[in-house]
């Protein structure tokens, strides 16, 4: 069975043919993006551009696209996003829904979260986001960018701020803002020091402890299980039909979970290892 449901941010499909007693059912976000080329103005090789598309911004030097260089960024962009982010998280189910039947056992499956980017033309429409990527000169090694400007180099792993013991924390740029698009905001946001209605990009919502600062929605690469929300709220839109959502429904584990029996179920415990199923 699979069950399709458009949200404004992305599209969600659960899937539940692939459950067995060893494999979960699927939900898989979709984001649908656009890629549009940003070249040097008159058809030049060589032009400039400024910071976030701003005119009161710096101007930076950019180069023409060729067609192998633009490919190849799409290709590289979307795998390791796709990469980031598919598969990692696992909803723990603890409802009676998508049960099924084998060898006279009824499993009740959880929910394993993947992700998947369109790389949609630009001429289809339809996009959740279109992104506008410029090509940066070789003598450039910075540009501003933002969620839907951005620079050749922003799928490099760069030093993005430094932790307690002055260590680099590096971040490829574009995995974090696809978990912008995703509806995730900064890791500190909602702490004092950074108030859910202030300035959210304000340096303190990156993170001020270093485990905050780490996070990829901070300031480095780690994932953490409050990042599964937008499959958990998919997933509640999809199975009880935006009923509220609490802390332990749909709970999310960065570690795979296995479907569960009754017997499972009525010890309340979560199945994290290989069981032996008849
Ligand atoms: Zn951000």
């Amino acid at each position: 069975m699979k069950i399709s449901l458009s949200l404004p941010t992305f599209e969600a499909e659960l899937n539940t043919d692939p459950c067995d007693p060893y494999n979960n059912a699927e939900l898989t976000l979709t984001l649908k993006l656009g890629f549009r080329q940003i070249n040097p103005a008159g058809g030049a090789a060589d032009g400039t551009y400024h910071d976030y598309g701003d005119a009161a911004e710096p101007t930076r030097r950019i180069v023409k696209w060729t067609n192998g260089a633009w490919n190849l960024w799409k290709r590289n962009f979307v795998s390791s996003a796709v990469n980031f982010w598919n598969g990692k998280f696992w909803l723990s189910n603890n409802f009676a829904l998508y049960e099924f039947d084998k060898n006279g056992v009824k499993y009740r499956p959880n929910i394993w979260c993947r992700f998947c980017i369109e790389d949609r033309d630009i001429s289809f429409g339809g996009h959740h986001q279109v992104i506008d990527v410029v090509r940066l000169h070789h003598s450039e090694n910075w540009f501003g960018s933002h969620a839907s400007l951005y620079d050749s180099l922003d799928t490099r792993m760069v030093r993005k701020g430094t932790n307690s013991r002055h260590r680099a924390i590096m971040q490829r740029a574009h995995v974090h803002e696809v978990g912008h698009l995703l509806g995730l905001d900064h890791v500190d946001v909602g702490k004092a020091h950074c108030p859910p209605g202030g300035d959210t990009n304000g340096a303190t919502c990156y993170g001020v402890a270093d485990a905050d600062k780490n996070s990829v929605m901070g300031q480095g690469m780690q994932l953490r299980t409050t990042q599964a929300m937008p499959w958990r709220k998919a997933i509640i839109a999809i199975a009880t039909q935006g009923a509220a959502l609490t802390l332990t429904d749909w709970e999310a584990r960065l570690q795979r979970l296995y479907p569960r029996n009754p017997a499972e179920i009525a010890a309340g415990r979560l199945v994290t290892t290989r069981q032996l199923r008849r």
